[in-house]
Formats: structure tokens, sequence, C-alpha cells
């Protein structure tokens, strides 16, 4: 075994894949990094070819190297399979000049399936290489698809528990009702009076409390974290941008060596991140472009060097993405910090502290491969129309955010014929298409045709077929009319309570 695992915020702590994936978040605060970023084996073209399945195992066993080979297969088999409703896992759409990475074929219809589907059986083979013996709680704040995807995969999960919080009012309709339906023993929701950054601050207190593990440990629990700070809920996000560009390769869209430009929509920065490991083993990727909505905190972190949360918080049409405090930058902040855990510490604590920081310039000059972009409400909605009056593509509004700042961006960035190609601009763009259409039936519809405004949502699901053409997804037509089974409530303050009731503790 070569690669170890080390804090973000304590280079001297340093644990192994499976420990790393077990606990989640490192007892200090920070967040797991690999000691260093593993490159493929291989190169990229002789990928081409191979499944979803066989990619997976080649990409994750370079980070997972304490996972035995039938471990790691056995995870991945369990993991993709008919849950996916395409055989491809990933598959890949061109609209217009356009290829969409279509990350929505799981259990609940959102990219969060493609590591959610994994992680439960990652976690459980952790525990048993790792003897741990207390049952494992899993504790989630959730802007609306983390829940629904990690209440699915760790349900009647042996040996775990899982507990998600929402916010309230913050999440669409199909999504409240796909978290308050869930089926499974183990699994628990409650709504908070308060916001998704209410929700992930108070998760990370519980995570951070000393006397509440003790309390728990007595009671035979210890906490994980489902959320995309673990390292487990990263290392599969990495396999579909390789995949996707070998894809290419296969179907004469690239050619060897080119550079594909990737445009993620990001909230709480692991999407993106994954694009970014991906480059670093080895897939040619050009730029990676974070497409923010109108909570463009990164999108003025990428213009400035400050990262300032202090604005206010707005509620948009793509709620998953309404996040001030995007939890996985940090990992980036540490790898141009030159992996200086002391310096990354600071800058974290100053976020906690005065809710912003600055990073150095040398820092920043380390950032060029990012670009950031942004699509206020009225642009999101534009560009579903747009897409779909020129394509006949419908997509959905957390993909036309990235849809919109990806055209911007072409716009700006044109190799123009007159002058000498820059070689580090390429004209392919790849975006990551987070949600189907029909999580978010109402604005989507709305923005293809006003008159779909008045309509009651769950009514419109129908209507979006005919739009579309594209079939219900099963997980859409089972929520139907399935039973509410989760009603609880509770304040934001008041969320290591609940959690202490749920457990009888
Ligand atoms: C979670 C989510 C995002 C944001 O992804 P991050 O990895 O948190 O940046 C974007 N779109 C959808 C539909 C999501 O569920």
């Amino acid at each position: 075994m070569n690669l170890y695992y080390k804090s973000t915020r304590n280079s001297q702590l340093r644990v192994t894949a499976s420990e790393a994936i077990l606990t989640g978040l490192a007892p200090d605060g920070g967040l797991f990094v690999p000691e260093q970023l593993p490159v493929l084996p291989i190169p990229v073209k002789e990928l081409a070819g191979k499944s979803y399945q066989e990619t997976a195992y080649l990409v994750m066993k370079q980070f997972l190297d304490d996972f035995t080979e039938e471990e790691l297969k056995s995870c991945i088999s369990k993991a993709y399979d008919s849950k996916f409703d395409n055989e491809e896992i990933a598959p890949l759409v061109k609209a217009g000049n356009t290829y969409y990475l279509e990350l929505f074929h799981g259990a609940t219809i959102a990219f969060k399936d493609m590591a959610l589907s994994i992680l439960p059986h990652l976690m459980t083979t952790a525990a048993k290489k790792n003897h741990a013996d207390k049952e494992i709680v899993i504790l989630t704040a959730t802007s609306g698809d983390t829940g629904k995807a990690a209440m699915a995969g760790f349900a009647d999960v042996e040996g775990t528990r899982i507990i998600v919080f929402y916010p309230k009012d913050g999440v669409s309709q199909v999504q409240e009702l796909q978290m308050v339906t869930q089926n499974g023993e183990n699994v628990d929701v409650v709504a908070i009076h308060g916001n998704f950054d209410q929700a992930q601050s108070g998760v990370k207190e519980m995570f951070r409390d000393q006397e509440l593990a003790k309390e728990l440990a007595e009671h035979g629990y210890q906490f994980s974290s489902a959320n995309s700070i673990n390292i487990g809920r990263l290392v599969p996000q990495v396999v579909y941008y390789v995949y996707a560009y070998a894809k290419l390769l296969e179907y004469g869209e690239l050619e060897e060596g080119e550079l594909l430009n990737v445009v993620v929509p990001t909230g709480n920065f692991g999407n993106i991140l994954a694009a970014y490991y991906a480059k670093r083993m080895g897939v040619p990727i050009g730029k990676l472009i974070c497409a923010s909505n109108e909570n463009k905190v990164l999108f003025d972190f990428f213009q400035t060097g400050t990262y300032d949360r202090n604005r206010e918080f707005v509620l948009t049409t793509s709620p998953s993405m309404d996040i001030l405090i995007s939890s996985n930058l940090e990992r980036l902040i540490y790898l141009v910090s030159g992996e200086n855990s002391a310096e990354t510490k600071a800058l974290m604590e100053a976020l906690t502290v005065d809710g912003s920081y600055t990073i150095t310039d040398e820092m920043k000059e380390r950032l060029t491969e990012f670009a950031g972009g942004y699509a206020t409400e009225a642009e999101t909605s534009e560009c579903i129309r747009n897409v779909y009056e020129e394509t006949g593509y419908v997509i959905d509004t957390h993909t036309a955010v990235a849809a919109d700042v990806c055209c911007k961006y072409r716009k700006a960035n044109r190799c123009d014929q007159d002058t000498e190609k820059n070689e580090e601009q390429s004209e392919k763009y790849l975006v990551a298409s987070t949600a189907s259409p029909y999580k978010f039936v109402k604005s989507v519809l709305t923005a293809i045709d006003e008159k779909y405004g008045e309509a009651e949502e769950l009514k419109l699901l129908e209507e979006l077929e005919k739009v579309s053409g594209v079939e219900m997804p099963q997980a859409v037509r089972e929520i139907l009319d399935a039973k509410i089974l989760h009603t609880l409530e509770c304040d934001a303050d008041k969320m290591k309570e609940t959690v202490k009731g749920i457990l009888k503790i």
C-alpha cells in the first residue's frame, strides 16, 4: 500500500483511504486529501471502448489502494447496476455544438447518485477492514439532492443509520416528496426551519462535538458523513470525466490529446474538483469552468481572490446550488497553497470567524486553469428555452446555469481565425448535466412556455413527457402515489437535540 491521506489542516495526520472514508471529516475539521494525486496507469485512449464499471475500477483503485481488487470490484458492481436506467451509466448527448454528460440516470435522477450509490458499499467495506464495531450513523445536510440519494443508497444497509436535514422551504416539491416517502428501517429525515448553510453548519458542529462523540460511542454509535467532503464521494466522481473523454475519443468527436473544456454547475465544489482531479490524472481537460447561480460567491472568488460569504442568500430555481460555503474548495485552496496546512487552516478559520478570506497573489496565479461564470435567474430560464428551441433537448435548471455560462464563455473566448490559435484554448465544451428536467419540472416548463406558470407542479410531469419526448423516469413515477413516512421538523439550533432524540440517547 502506498497512498495515504492527510488532513488539509494538519499534514502530520496520516490515514489510509478506508480510514478516511470511514471518518468522513478529519478530527481537526479539515478534509482528507491524497498525499499525491494519482495518475492514470495507461493512456486515456486505451480506455476507449471500456465499460463504465471497468473505467471505475481503473480510476478508483489508484485512489483507494488499501481496498483489494475483489472488494473494489464488488462495490462497483453493486453500485452501477440496473438502478441506473441507462447501460452507459453516464451517457453523452450532443445538442448543438455542446456535449452534455448526463449524470442523472440513477435512482434519484440527480448526479449525487453517481457517488452515493457506491459510498455505502465503500463505507461498510471500510468498516470491516478497520474492524469497526459501532453502528455507523450517517449525518447529512442536503440542499435537496444529496439527501434523497444518500437515503436511497443507505436504506437498509446493515450496520448503518442515516439522518438527513433539509431546509424546509428550500427544495422543490418533487425533491421533498422523494425524501419524505423514503422507505427503510434505518432512515430518518428532518426539515429544518432555516437554509442549507445552517443545516450544513449544524452537521459540521455535531461532527466536531467531542462530548457528543463520547455519548454516541457509549451507545454503540459513530458518526460518518455522506456529504461531498467525504473522499469516498469525490473519488467515484472522477470516474465519469475519464469515461466521458474516452467515449468522445471512441465516437471520433475528439482527437487524441485534444483539450476538452469542462463546465460544471457548482455548489459545494465537489463535482468540479473531481474534474480537476481527472485533469491531474492525465485527462486532457482544458479550462475548468465553474458555473454559479445568483449565489455567485465562487465567481467573485475566481475574479478577485477573496471568498466572501457575507451577502444575502438567494433562493433560486437551481436550489442544489444555493450555497454560500463551498466546502470542497478547501481541497483546492490546500493545493494552491503548496500543500501548506497551516495556511489553509488559517484561511478556513477566517471563513468561520469573519465569513471571508483572501488568498495571496501567488495562490491566485495557480488558479489559471479555472474560470468562473454565473447565470442570473432570467438567463437560466432563457437558456432552457433557447436550447430547447434550437435543438429540441430539454435541460434542467442546474444544467442550464452551466449551459448559459458555457455559451458566454465560448463567445468571449472564441478562437479567431485571424489571430494565432492559443494552444491552451479549446473549442470543445462538455457541460456536466446534473439533474433530470423531471426533478425541476415546473421551472423547466415555465422557462419553455409561461403558460405553465399557474399549473400545479406534479400535474406537469406528463406534460414534460410530451414536450421533451423523454419518458418519465421510474424514480418519478413511483413517488406519485407513495405514502408520506416522515414529518419531523426542527429549528436550526435544535439539530443536536433532534439527533439525540432519534437515536434515543
Ligand atoms: C449537488 C448538485 C450540484 C452541485 O454540485 P457540487 O458538487 O456540490 O458543486 C449541481 N447540480 C445538482 C442537480 C446537484 O444536485
